[in-house]
């Protein structure tokens, strides 16, 4: 299996197949989920990480687990490889109907890549992809996780990890941010009821494109390690440069406020090498999550919403970028609004494709 392969916690997925298969394929990512049913009456003990456990509906006593796998687009044929050899789309797609031939497979897929990449699925594996609209399955997948899973939504900020209950009765509305290669915010009212109301081409396409050419990584696991051991205090130009180590306390910003991503660049008069790639890296991550934090909490307060949930691969549970982004939310806010994470923050899409299959059946 691919080594980033993860098994998380699923339940009340309610469909008589044995297993089922949905792949979402956005411009960085593709996602793939695969539902299992498992006859096995006992349940894997939960814990914190995502890559244990297990299932249940209690009502219909379906058991099975859900496993999870991401690949990068550009490496398509990877995934192709991995789906074939692993047999993933044997009996796990949804079967031919009467006008279709019996023997074709039909697989739940959604994003950009379920169009762009027709024909070879079509090809190579036999698969015809089904698609489903992007903004649905993100809504459905983002309801599916905050409904079904337990501990799924958490606040971090300060250090400080907090999940949050979620109560099925005051679920919505709510701001869904996914925030992928670009970024969308989606103004959920209910099941199936929602309205993107805004996104922004900032966002983790930015991080990884600019990242690489400032600092030459080549993976953006290499780029989000640098982050990690960068200061951005060394470019970004602080309200405590502009006045000399003080605060401006008359609106509110202290000294460590960031008055200016990358202006130090400037006054510093320095080239990009004299520049280390950590704290790069640093700044970048810095000023992306925190224009999404901001517009975020924009849009949260033009439709009056008290909550947003956090999603899309971007994240990848990073404690810096979740910080940030938490900040930001509350500091324009001032604490009102709050900024919510998802465990499953990268698979909504792909989770909202698998819950279409109910829709058919
Ligand atoms: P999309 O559907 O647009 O591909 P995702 O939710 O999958 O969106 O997020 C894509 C973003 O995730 C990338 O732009 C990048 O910022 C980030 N990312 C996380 N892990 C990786 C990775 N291994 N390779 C490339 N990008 C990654």
């Amino acid at each position: 299996m691919d080594p980033r392969e993860v098994q998380s916690q699923e339940n009340s997925h309610q469909n008589q197949s044995d297993s089922r298969l949905a792949i979402d394929i956005g411009g960085s990512l593709i996602k793939l989920v695969h539902f299992r049913r498992s006859a096995d009456s006992t349940v894997d003990s939960p814990n914190d990480s995502l890559a244990t456990l297990d299932v249940i509906d209690n009502d219909s006593a379906i058991k099975g687990r859900l496993h999870f796998a991401m690949f990068e687009t550009s490496k398509i044929n990877d995934f192709l490889e991995f789906i074939n050899s692993n047999k993933l789309h044997l009996n796990a797609g949804g079967r031919a109907n009467d006008v279709l031939p019996e023997e074709k497979v039909f697989v739940k897929a959604t994003g950009g890549g379920a169009y762009k990449f027709a024909n070879l699925f079509k090809e190579k594996l036999g698969i015809i992809l089904d698609k489903e609209d992007e903004m649905d399955c993100l809504v459905a997948g983002a309801n599916f996780l905050l409904k079904a899973v337990h501990q799924e939504a958490f606040t971090y900020m300060d250090e400080r990890k907090d999940f949050v209950q979620i109560d099925h009765n005051d679920l919505f509305p709510y701001l869904l941010v996914n925030i992928g290669s670009g970024v969308s915010m989606i103004k959920v009212d209910g099941d199936g009821k929602f309205e993107r109301v805004s996104g922004t081409n900032v966002g983790g396409g930015t991080f990884w494109g600019l990242g690489r050419l400032l600092t030459g990584c080549k993976s953006f696991d290499e780029l989000l390690e640098l982050s990690h051991r960068g200061n951005n205090r060394v470019i970004d130009t602080l309200v405590g440069d502009i006045y000399g180590g003080m605060d401006y306390s008359k609106i509110g910003l202290s000294a460590t406020t960031i008055a200016s991503s990358f202006g130090k660049a400037i006054s510093d008069n320095k080239e990009l090498e004299d520049y280390k790639p950590e704290d790069i890296s640093r700044s970048l991550l810095r000023m992306i999550s925190n224009n999404i934090g901001q517009i975020s909490y924009l849009n949260a307060l033009r439709f009056g919403l008290k909550r947003i949930f956090f999603g899309g691969f971007f994240i990848r549970g990073q404690e810096y970028t979740m910080d940030t982004i938490s900040v930001a939310v509350h500091f324009w806010s001032k604490g009102e609004a709050k900024a919510m994470f998802l465990r499953h923050e990268g698979f909504l899409g792909a989770l909202g494709a698998l819950m279409s299959y109910e829709k058919q059946s």
